[in-house]
């Protein structure tokens, strides 16, 4: 179909055939009344006829007059709506004054349509593009659905955790999001109209693994009559968070556990020594004091270990320098009593680069431990070995009892051990071998252990070499 031009012509042919019709009829019914009354009919019908001829034509001529500047007001508009930005479109000049009456009214009225049509047209746009950067901006991510739970938007981070959503306006929530929680959560905000916050775990990525979320949700509301559409909701990933807690909590939990036996231990001596002062019998007095000084040396080296696990932890700086490592290892000799085992010692190397106070710790608790755990009379094997690329690694090898495969991975956590009532009686903490793992890896390396029930545990720290 062809597209009508700029001049109105629908509208101009329809006065055109009404005019001429209209004119033609009362041109003829003139003629025949006046005409039959009348001796002169053939002039009184010319005459009649040139009137309405004349007529005819300044009517005519006039409307085409009168249509012109609708035919440039439609032509206008349909500029307007095709170039909403063009601000040559709207602007007053663009108006024409010569027009008579109301047209030169609707073209301003027009021209100011026109106008606030552009303002609002780049407000939204600026606003949709502002709105978009932020939502890919933010770490978080967001989610919106329609009250028949059709997806209506998401950001980039949403498809990141979530993966691909396929076709957005025709895939629904629950073929993206799968947690009961999360469906409900939606479903309040769309009933009730208010924002709620929930705790809710979703899992993610292709493995689907379960991550907790801080789930903020809010209603999306139509701006002129507070119809609510829809539903958005920020995803605040606080796994870790959640993960720290529950360490934190295990944490203090632990240490109140460690505090208290000594401390009960402790107590009861010394009111039984008091009570005991009080009837004048001092028999026992050397044997309970010894007691108490023993259970206060253990809570000192409780305390101690856990300040060197809070230094460790909140980054404190480590003092590297070159380490002899026959004097730290000469050191720790001094300092622990190996004489009911065979020690042997070889160096591969004879120096390093870190904290020594630090590697000297490494090399005391792994011997300690051996020293503990290891039968009177075994060997307790320490090598300094050059490792590849420049490492350095320190092995402390036994042939003592052995540590079954299940506890292996959980050895340098802290507070863990493989027989607590034990290891409690030989004086451990429980936090040596985690106190190991901090040092090592704070010089960029990593330990590991190999076992054997029955065979003898060997534990191996890498360090890796360090730039100058
Ligand atoms: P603890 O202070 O209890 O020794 P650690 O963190 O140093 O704590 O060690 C954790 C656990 O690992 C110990 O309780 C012990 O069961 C086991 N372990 C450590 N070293 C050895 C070893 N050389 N042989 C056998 N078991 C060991």
């Amino acid at each position: 179909m062809k597209r009508p031009g700029s001049f109105p012509w629908r509208l101009y042919r329809w006065f055109v055939v009404k005019q001429v019709f209209w004119s033609a009829v009362l041109f003829l019914a003139l003629s025949l009344i006046v005409g039959l009354t009348s001796d002169s009919f053939w002039l009184v019908f010319f005459s009649f006829g040139l009137a309405f001829l004349s007529v005819i034509t300044i009517s005519l001529l006039m409307a085409r007059r009168l249509l012109l500047p609708l035919g440039r007001l439609i032509e206008r508009t349909r500029r307007m709506r095709k170039n909403p930005f063009d601000e040559e479109e709207v602007t007053p000049e663009a108006m024409a004054f010569d027009e008579p009456g109301e047209w030169y009214e609707l073209e301003r009225a027009l021209n100011r349509l026109g106008r606030d049509l552009r303002t609002k047209t780049i407000r939204l746009s600026r606003e949709k593009t502002e709105l978009r950067a932020i939502m890919s901006a933010v770490s978080e991510a967001v989610f919106a659905i329609s009250r028949d739970r059709r997806i209506l938007f998401f950001n980039p981070q949403f498809t990141d955790l979530f993966g691909e959503v396929p076709d957005p306006g025709e895939t629904r929530m629950s073929e993206v999001l799968r947690s009961p929680d999360v469906v409900e959560a939606y479903t309040e905000v769309l009933k009730t109209g208010l924002p709620i916050r929930r705790e809710v775990i979703e899992e993610v990525g292709a493995d689907r693994t379960p991550r907790n979320f801080l789930l903020s949700l809010a209603p999306l509301a139509k701006k002129h009559n507070g119809e609510i559409y829809g539903a958005v909701g920020i995803f605040h990933d606080i796994t870790e968070m959640k993960a720290a807690e529950r360490i934190r909590i295990e944490f203090v939990g632990n240490v109140s556990h460690e505090l208290r036996t000594p401390l009960t231990t402790i107590n009861g001596y010394l009111q039984t020594l008091e009570s005991d002062m009080k009837q004048g019998r001092m028999d026992h007095a050397q044997e309970f004091l010894k007691i108490i000084s023993d259970n206060v040396k253990r809570l000192r080296v409780l305390v101690d270990d856990l300040l060197d696990l809070s230094a460790l932890e909140s980054g404190k700086d480590l003092k590297f320098e070159i380490i002899r490592l026959q004097d730290i290892t000469e050191s720790v000799m001094s300092q622990v009593n190996v004489s009911n085992h065979k020690v042997h010692v070889v160096y591969e190397v004879d120096q390093m680069q870190g904290d020594p106070k630090r590697i000297e710790q490494v090399l005391r608790n792994l011997m300690e431990n051996a020293v503990r755990y290891v039968p009177e009379g075994k060997d307790i094997e320490v090598r300094w070995v050059a490792g590849p690329d420049g490492k350095t690694e320190l092995h402390v090898k036994d042939n003592g009892p052995g540590i079954l495969p299940k506890h292996q991975p959980r050895l340098f956590e802290r507070f863990y051990r493989v027989d607590e009532g034990r290891a409690r009686k030989e004086g451990g903490t429980g936090i040596g071998l985690s106190l190991v793992k901090h040092i090592v890896q704070r010089h960029g390396g990593q330990v590991h252990v190999k076992s054997q029930v029955g065979q003898g545990s060997e534990f191996i720290c890498e360090f890796p070499k360090l730039p100058h």
